[in-house]
């Protein structure tokens, strides 16, 4: 069976951060797609296909919370996790509050993206099968050790599964 992987926008200006955790989340689950301004996020969304957006939320020229509403216009079905610097979880929080996933801390390590990222893809694939919580639980409970990779793994066969039957 074909490999499929999770398609990822990542977007921030930070272009180091940027490589070299785009990097290691396209060697694990991820078919990172990594962009360093919110223009260019709309932009590729429009051509490839998105399952969840990484966003920073202080950029140059659009900002993340910018971005954020014109994806979620063009694109209501993608997820969106916030990255946010000290000093500015009030807007990291708001955004939440106009449609973003959640939001994460910087500086992150890989352990807490994976996390919020396998929550984030559980909701979309929840919502693009119409599975329900009680039947996601069900689905992820043959999982054997509950890692945020083992868990994504899965969710990426229930997803495939969906569309293929
Ligand atoms: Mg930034």
């Amino acid at each position: 069976m074909k490999k499929k992987k999770i398609n990822l926008l990542f977007v921030d200006d930070e272009e180091q951060f940027l490589t070299s955790m785009g990097k290691r989340l396209e060697a694990r689950e991820f078919h990172v797609l990594a962009v360093n301004r919110g223009e260019k996020a709309v932009e590729t969304a429009r051509t490839s296909p998105v399952d969840i957006a990484l966003i920073d939320l202080k950029m140059p020229g659009m900002n993340g919370e910018q971005t954020l509403k014109a994806l979620k216009q063009e694109h209501p079905w993608m997820e969106v996790v916030i990255l946010t610097g000290h000093g500015s979880i009030d807007s990291a929080v708001e955004c939440t509050q106009g449609g973003a996933h959640s939001y994460l801390q910087k500086p992150c390590d890989l352990e807490q993206l994976l996390e919020v990222l396998k929550e984030a893809y559980k909701k979309r694939v929840m919502s693009r099968n119409q599975i329900e919580g009680g039947r996601m639980d069900e689905l992820l409970q043959s999982v054997k050790f509950k890692s945020p990779r083992e868990i994504l793994q899965r969710l990426k066969e229930i997803d495939e599964g969906a569309n293929n039957s």
